[in-house]
């Protein structure tokens, strides 16, 4: 959005807000909060230039870690919010963006085919969001163990440690995912009560077998967790006839106990929008408490009666409203189109680095994370580790054009099996790994991949050939 229509949509807003404001009699801000308009400026102007020190997160050339600006009628609606400040912790704190929550909430429920009957709020971050998830699956599924997989999030690792729960880690198999039979094991063995199962790994992006997980989960009882925190906007393509991205697992989030899902991954939000939801609304049991200070004006319940956080921002609920106004939840319009290209980038750059003698796939993208490794010879793990290395950075301080990845250690156990001529004189592997997020990467594929290969060309010594190996 050009600055000139930002600023006058800013305008226009503010101006209705004023509206309102004007309803009370005017009166004198306390000198102690004055700051001159000039002050201000400069401020702003030094903070400006601080801020340079980052990495262009806007731009399609930057293809790294899982991170772009917000939309601009998020920043704007929020903005907005922020200047009333509610808090989303108790109806008093502001039943407008209170009920802006609900209506949010009840359409990310919606997109994952949950009852309308579900239990769910915003928090402020997919850490909390799993947090609060487990804190009520272990009150669902008392002194018993929570199983995840060894490419789940170490948020898991680390709730069950607050939680005072025992955690199982899971293998994998050597695309990623969670290994069923190890899990059969696990469960008949290990007194599981929860199973964690991630719907697009923040490393791989990779997709849990979850139909089947669901099977195994209910024979022996236990309790579902989706953390679809980076993949569960994905569901709105899954709805499609053909579905361009693997449609079991995520079709399956709907008979899930609970999910996560950040809308400040790929909502199109600015950071602090979490969000976490409970299929079946009897979870609202574990939530109760007796504090005298947040009294009830509603007789059903209201957020702060079903969320772990107190204070949180209403400005967060009012962008993600107003977001899902622009963009709604469909497969072919709003944030479907968006999807879909991230999703069309991810697999044109690996059909171009499978055929690329200079370049290895990790594993063939699920979603929108590709992930891949230099050729070297002799294919050590310390060798490969270091060429990321080199290309990483070269790639990034290139005066010109610099393109921006980002890197993953990726386990012997996971790459092994795909690639048998690596030789391991140390337990991981550095590679690169690019989060395609933007719609705008679509149309930049053939340029970053020529990019990456002329580079490769310029600081990597030749591989030998397939058949100089042989
Ligand atoms: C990002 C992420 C988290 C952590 O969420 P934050 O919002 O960064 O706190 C947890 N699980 C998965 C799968 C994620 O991608």
């Amino acid at each position: 959005m050009e600055r000139d229509a930002f600023l006058a949509a800013l305008d226009e807003g503010m101006a209705a807000l004023a509206r309102w404001e004007a309803h009370w009699p005017s009166f004198t801000p306390d000198p102690t909060t004055q700051v001159p308009p000039a002050q201000i400026r400069a401020v702003l102007a030094e903070l400006a230039e601080r801020l340079h020190d980052n990495y262009p997160f806007f731009h399609p050339q930057y293809a790294g870690q899982m991170l772009k600006p917000p939309h601009p009628i998020a920043q704007l609606a929020y903005l907005l919010a922020m200047r009333i400040n509610p808090n989303n912790h108790a109806l008093d704190g502001g039943p407008a963006t209170a009920a802006l929550e609900r209506e949010a909430v009840a359409a990310l429920a919606q997109m994952f085919g949950y009852p309308p009957t579900f239990l769910g709020h915003l928090t402020s971050s997919g850490t909390i969001a799993n947090l609060e998830a487990l804190w009520v699956a272990r009150e669902m599924r008392p002194g018993r163990a929570i199983a995840y997989s060894s490419q789940a999030h170490y948020v898991h690792a680390r709730a069950c440690n607050i939680l005072g729960v025992q955690g199982v880690k899971v293998p994998c198999d050597s695309a990623g995912r969670l290994d069923l039979a190890a899990l059969e094991r696990h469960l008949a063995e290990d007194a599981v009560g929860v199973v964690v199962a991630t719907i697009g790994t923040t490393g791989l992006g990779a997709l849990d077998p979850l139909p089947e997980i669901l099977a195994l989960a209910r024979r022996h009882g236990a309790w579902v967790h989706a953390d679809a925190a980076y993949g569960g906007f994905f569901a709105l393509l899954a709805q499609q006839e053909p579905s361009p991205v693997p449609a079991g697992p995520l079709r399956a989030l709907a008979d899930c106990d609970s999910i996560v899902v950040d809308p400040h991954k790929h909502g199109l939000q600015p950071y602090g929008c979490g969000a976490v939801l409970f299929r079946d609304p009897a979870v609202a049991r574990v939530y109760r408490h007796d504090s005298p200070a947040t009294y009830f004006t509603a007789a059903d319940l209201h957020l702060g009666e079903i969320s772990l956080e107190c204070s949180r921002a209403g400005a967060a609920a009012a962008a993600l409203w107003a977001t899902l106004r622009c963009f709604p939840l469909q497969p072919d319009a709003g944030l479907g189109p968006i999807l879909a290209r991230t999703r069309a980038a991810a697999l044109a750059w690996a059909a171009r680095l499978q055929g690329s003698d200079r370049f290895r796939l990790v594993v063939g993208p699920e979603l929108d994370i590709v992930t891949f490794y230099p050729r070297v010879t002799p294919a050590r793990a310390s060798a490969i580790s270091k060429a990321t290395e080199v290309l990483f950075q070269a790639l990034m301080t290139d005066p010109a054009h610099p393109i921006y990845l980002a890197k993953l250690a990726v386990d012997r156990e996971l790459l092994a099996a795909r690639d048998p001529t690596i030789v391991w004189d140390q337990p991981r592997v550095t590679v690169l790994r690019s989060v395609l997020m933007k719609p705008e990467h679509l149309a930049l594929v053939e340029t970053l991949h020529e990019t990456v290969e002329r580079k490769a060309r310029a600081v990597l010594a030749e591989p030998a050939s397939d058949a100089a190996l042989a």
